[in-house]
């Protein structure tokens, strides 16, 4: 069995692995992790959840960080990918990969102030992270220099094809130099994903991982670390701006069912709650509106949820953890589309940290973090009683009889949407 010294990779990248608790890398990375190293262009089969980040990360630091930057202002690997989570995802792994090394990395997207980008940019940075509309502003405006990428990732290229990105794509092309590698990484390979492929990509290496049925280890998991007072914020956004459909979210009792139900209908995304006190008909119109696709968000406690025959659900929320770890892994077990691998987001707050670990320890590792730019946790932990004393709730009832708020935690949004310009600092590893 291969590991990740094995691969190719130096040590200063291999410690950092092993400090996310990765200890044998998983098939993407078997496979591409050496062929990028050779400098090899890929082209790659891979879905969220397989490991891929890594496997192009990886590589490309252990590049970068074995010669010099040649010119201070070029950026020397470019990422592109279609939405703003996904880019701070990446960066968000660029910063755990790269803590050994000097290596920096921006990432670049809309909806934020470009001043802050342009100034980074001047200084500097080896790796950029970026989505195809800001990208092109700032190359308008002359503020960034692409001229030097050594390696070029074209990441969830179907998605970007999708989201009308496919003329954006061919106008970053063409600011690349001619010699560079290339790397794509997409789910599914329609036509025009293969055309592109074939202009794009030289003699590239064909990696592909096997599909088969759905199974926890396939669905890709994260967590978000966020203010309970900001939870219903961050996933509106989250619902809106990744344009997600047939989502399951799962909230602890009735009440907060059906509370959240009336605030994402409030702030436009259509909701109902299924619960234990709902009327039998209420629950199969809200089924059936959910399966035909016409109703955007189900919120659910745990007995209700048992209810729904549906398998294949592309996105599950924990919105708030349960109490008893199993759960969660029957909750994350209704996600997965066609044999591809679903999508689970929890979105954890301070009180419940005891919880997630508990979770992790199941599981046997640690689910990735990601963060939203505008939402930080800031509720201190050491302000929350630990698991042991809190209540146990009732599974789809009223709080449990010890069940209290923790004390000293922020509620309302304080943090929401701040300046905007609070992730767009590169993050330099020590
Ligand atoms: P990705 O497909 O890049 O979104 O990664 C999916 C998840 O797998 C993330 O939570 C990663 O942190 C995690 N991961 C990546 N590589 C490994 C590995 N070799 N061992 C364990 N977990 C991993």
């Amino acid at each position: 069995m291969s590991n990740f010294p094995s691969l190719g990779l130096p040590e200063i990248l291999v410690r950092a692995v092993h400090d996310c608790g990765y200890t044998t890398p998983t098939p993407i990375q078997q496979q591409a992790i050496p062929v990028v190293l050779e400098g090899r262009d890929v082209l790659a089969a891979a879905q969220t959840g397989t490991g891929k980040t890594a496997a192009f990360m990886l590589p490309i630091l252990a590049r970068l960080s074995s010669t010099p930057r040649p010119r201070a202002q070029a950026v020397r690997a470019l990422i592109l990918t279609p939405t703003r989570e996904l880019a701070a995802q990446i960066e968000a792994s660029f910063r755990d990969y790269a803590r050994y090394t000097r290596l920096s990395a921006l990432v670049v997207f809309g909806g934020v102030s470009i001043n802050p980008q342009i100034a980074q940019l001047k200084r500097g940075v080896d790796v950029l992270v970026a989505t195809p509309g800001r990208l092109l502003d700032l190359a308008g405006q002359k503020a960034v220099d692409l001229s030097g990428v050594e390696t070029f990732v074209l990441d969830e290229a179907d998605r970007m094809l999708d989201m009308g990105f496919i003329r954006d794509i061919r106008r970053v092309l063409q600011l690349l130099p001619a010699k560079r590698q290339n790397l794509l990484f997409s789910a599914t390979f329609p036509s025009e994903i293969v055309t592109l492929a074939q202009q794009l990509l030289h003699d590239p290496a064909r990696v592909e991982v096997a599909r088969s049925g759905t199974s926890p280890s396939q669905i890709s998991q994260r967590v978000c670390l966020v203010n309970k007072g900001q939870k219903k914020d961050l996933l509106t956004d989250l619902i809106k701006d990744n344009g997600w459909f047939q989502v399951l979210v799962f909230v602890r009792t009735k009440h907060g069912a059906n509370r959240l139900a009336e605030q994402l209908s409030k702030s436009g995304v259509p909701a109902l709650a299924i619960h234990g006190n709902k009327s039998q008909n209420a629950r199969t119109r809200a089924l059936a509106e959910f399966k035909a696709g016409t109703l955007q968000v189900l919120v659910a406690t745990d007995i209700a949820a048992r209810g729904i025959d549906i398998d294949e659900l592309p996105h599950v929320v924990n919105y708030e953890l349960p109490q008893v770890a199993e759960d969660y892994v029957h909750r994350i077990g209704r996600t997965g589309r066609a044999g591809a691998a679903g999508e689970a987001h929890a979105l954890v707050s301070a009180d419940e940290f005891g919880q997630l670990a508990a979770i992790e320890r199941l599981l046997g590792r640690k689910i990735e973090r990601f963060t939203v730019p505008g939402y930080v946790q800031t509720e201190n932990p050491s302000d929350i009683p630990p698991p042991e004393r809190r209540g146990h709730s009732g599974r789809d009832g009223a709080p449990g009889r010890n069940s209290r708020r923790p004390q000293g935690q922020a509620r309302g949004g304080q943090d929401r949407r701040g300046s905007g310009g609070q992730r767009q600092a590169p993050t330099r590893s020590r």
